[in-house]
């Protein structure tokens, strides 16, 4: 008899040890992608209702793949760990080289926004026609009646095989050799910019990661884009994705507890209601608008305004992931933690990210087109109009000076706080700031 394939994650959800007894024979199941799928599956192998656990169809590093890898090793490089990958799955190689030479082209992808433009001179994203099911899923949606966030509109991302197939396939062709310069770029008139919009049907398991990079890979090839876009890409999906699912595993289940900067500020409430409109500043409006309409943002969005938002403010961080995981259509267990509580929050003390991501108005400044007719200016630190990025971040490194100065990475940063002379109006008017 062949085996009855389930998601594991799929069955935490929606699937109890009773229905799985009424199959009347024990499941085969994919690798779950969080702890807590994991316990269940556990649970159901002990009682015999679990026949076997596959590697998830979601990676294409297995886990027990990594651990072999990471053998003894304590800590984790993602240069190392991306180098594997390319080498393991002989992405982007010519023999045992890097084809184009060098392992690493983000020096030619961190381009701020052409000068002048409103929007990248791109194709839009490729977007999917509603049918059938999607009115189906959206009225048993509503007569469920669960809380939800954020508003309603048209379905904007791949779910299906198939989509995902056609929407890999726009993105190679028309905007791939732009997102490779303009990776870390935001325009407030081009929500999608360059980016994939493919992290939901890859989360989702319809579109397998080595299809993505493949492709990637063979308009490199072909003439199509060139080396530093496709490299980029690849980086992000070969590299990041995989190396962000395996810390998910080896950091374990107290790592969400974690908050080594000792942030305990509950989110207010414009940013957990997602009342974008509120907000002055129009980096974090524009943001908080996309989560909103779309529960989609960019990286840097999500990383350097949003992320760097929360940081300087303190906002405690497992309340944080939670709002992430709860607001964005790409939250998943395994995701969250090490982008929010790791690289975003630097709560774990540094265990994913060797220095906090934290900057002032001039990095938003530098890489957007949202500070020229903002009603704060990225320039000021003191006054009606500084902007709280910029006024934020210095008093961020005053309540973290300490850990900052020890670490040489950011012990500038201290030596440049020590520098100012109106820095005690900066601390106060920080202190009491309620207009972002
Ligand atoms: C605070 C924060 C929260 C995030 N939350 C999520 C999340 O809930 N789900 C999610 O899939 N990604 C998350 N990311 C990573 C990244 O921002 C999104 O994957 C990306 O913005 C999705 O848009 P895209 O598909 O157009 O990506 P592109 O910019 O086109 O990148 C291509 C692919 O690379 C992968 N990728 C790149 N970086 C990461 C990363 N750090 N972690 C995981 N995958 C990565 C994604 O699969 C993405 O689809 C988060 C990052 C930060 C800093």
């Amino acid at each position: 008899m062949q085996p009855l394939l389930v998601f594991a994650d799929q069955l935490g959800r929606h699937v109890h040890s009773t229905a799985l007894e009424q199959v009347g024979r024990p499941v085969v199941v994919h690798e779950p992608t969080s702890h807590a799928a994991a316990d269940l599956v556990d649970r159901l192998r002990r009682d015999g209702l679990v026949a076997d656990v596959l590697p998830t169809p979601t990676f294409a590093l297995s886990r027990a793949e990594f651990t072999q890898w990471a053998g003894d090793r304590e800590t984790f490089r993602m240069e190392d760990f991306y180098r594997a990958q390319r080498t393991r799955f002989d992405v982007l190689m010519d023999g045992e080289q890097p084809v184009g030479g060098k392992w690493n082209h983000d020096h030619d992808n961190r381009e701020p926004p052409p000068k002048g433009a409103r929007t990248l001179d791109v194709r839009g994203p490729w977007t999917p026609t509603e049918d059938d099911i999607d009115s189906r899923v959206r009225a048993d949606l509503d007569a469920a009646g669960h809380p939800t966030v954020g508003q309603d509109g048209p379905r904007l991302f791949a779910v299906t095989h198939t989509e995902a197939r056609t929407a890999l396939r726009h993105f190679v062709r028309h905007r791939l050799a732009a997102f490779g310069p303009y990776e870390d770029a935001v325009l407030g008139d081009d929500w999608a910019m360059a980016h994939s919009l493919l992290s939901v049907p890859l989360n989702m398991g319809v579109l397998h990661p080595l299809d993505a990079v493949h492709a990637a890979e063979q308009a490199h090839r072909a003439g199509a884009v060139p080396i530093a876009a496709a490299e980029g890409f690849v980086r992000q999906v070969l590299g990041w994705r995989e190396y962000v699912w395996h810390l998910y595993w080896r950091f374990g289940k107290g790592y969400l507890r974690r908050n080594a900067l000792r942030a305990h500020a509950p989110l207010p409430d414009w940013w957990a209601d997602l009342d974008a409109d509120a907000v002055t500043a129009n980096c974090l409006r524009t943001a908080l608008q996309g989560v909103r309409d779309r529960g989609w943002t960019h990286h840097i969005q999500r990383l350097m305004i949003l992320g760097n938002h929360a940081l300087q403010r303190g906002y405690q961080p497992r309340e944080l992931t939670e709002w992430f995981a709860t607001a964005f259509v790409d939250g998943y267990g395994w995701v969250m933690p090490p982008n929010v509580i790791g690289m975003s929050q630097h709560a774990d003390g540094g265990m994913m990210a060797t220095k906090p991501y934290s900057s002032g108005g001039a990095y938003v400044n530098r890489m957007s087109d949202h500070c020229h007719d903002c009603a704060f200016d990225p320039r000021k630190r003191l006054g009606d109009d500084a902007c709280p990025y910029t006024a934020g971040y210095w008093a961020w490194v005053h309540r973290h000076a300490d850990l900052l100065a020890g670490n040489h990475r950011t012990a500038r940063a201290v030596s440049a706080m020590r520098r100012l002379a109106d820095l005690d109006a900066v601390l106060d008017q920080e202190s009491a700031r309620e207009r972002f």
